[in-house]
This record gives C-alpha cells, structure tokens and sequence, in this order.
C-alpha cells in the first residue's frame, strides 16, 4: 500500500543536521505513527512520503523552509529577569510559554546576563537544513475514529 492522504503510516526516522550528527531518531523506541495529510509531520517530509511504499527507504534533505523555518530576529528577545516567574532560579535552556502577535509560542533561555535574560522564540532547529533517512515500516487506512480526532490509534500512537 502506498502512502496517501489519510493513511496511517508508521516509519522509523534518523534526522541528522549538515554535520552529520544525530538529533533525532526513532529507532531505539516504537517507530512513529502519523496520518499522511493532516500536517502532522514537517511539511518537506510529508511530500516527500507522498506515494512511497511501505518497506521502501527514503533519504531527504529539507532546506529551513520545508523544515521547521527560517528563524525571526523579532523572536530573540533580551528581558528583565524579573518579568518572569520563579526569577531567582532561571538558567540556560530553561523554557516558558508566552503569548505574541503570532500566536502561543515557547521561549527559550539562552542566556542569563546580569539582571537580564536572553530569550528565543523561534524552534530549536530554525534554520536547519534536515536530513531525514526513513524506513516506512507499515502503511494503512485510518480508521474513522482515528480521523475524527486526527492522531492514530495503537502501536507508536494514542492509547486510549
Ligand atoms: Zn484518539
């Protein structure tokens, strides 16, 4: 079966960025379940499963944009310490959610300066070029219920 809109797909994935370190692999747990379609993957990846068949491989590189986007200086912000909660304990890495023109967003630390927190909106792999190697492990028709509420049910999926 091939992959299609509305199709269950499960698949294990390595992504790697142009160094050719790991930052992201399914293999040591259950492979990844997905509805083709629905936007669930990035949307470079989703295209480029369009049609593929179950037990081909796939290798794909996604330039920032068909990844998780250009990064937005207008998201790099440099605050008072104090106009966040828990103040006294606030380091690199730490993560908030905040409100913005565009929407929730999270915010990460990262850096702390004096009374002065540096802080990033923009996803940790902005500005990355992707390279996806993917094995499709299985491919098949989303049940009703699993469309209704748009993740898949089972292995790699919502138990419930
Ligand atoms: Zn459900």
């Amino acid at each position: 079966m091939e992959i299609s809109a509305d199709r269950v797909v499960l698949i294990h994935y390595t992504l790697k960025d142009d160094s050719g370190a790991v930052i992201d692999s399914s293999t040591r747990g259950e492979p990844l379940a997905y509805i083709q379609g629905h936007g669930n993957l990035v949307s470079g990846l989703e295209k480029a499963l369009e049609g593929q068949q179950a037990g081909s491989k796939v290798e794909v590189s996604l330039a920032p944009a068909d990844g998780y986007g250009v990064g937005d200086p207008a998201l790099i912000q440099r605050i008072p310490k104090r106009a966040l909660p828990n103040a006294g304990t606030i380091k690199k890495g730490m993560q908030f959610q905040a409100n913005t023109d565009a929407g929730t967003r999270m915010f990460t630390v990262t850096a702390v300066v004096g009374d002065m927190v540096m802080l990033d909106g923009n996803h940790p792999l902005a500005d990355k070029t992707l390279h996806f190697s993917v094995e499709i492990v299985q491919v098949r028709d989303a049940s009703s219920e699993e469309l209704e509420h748009g993740h898949v049910h089972g292995v790699g999926g919502h138990h419930h």
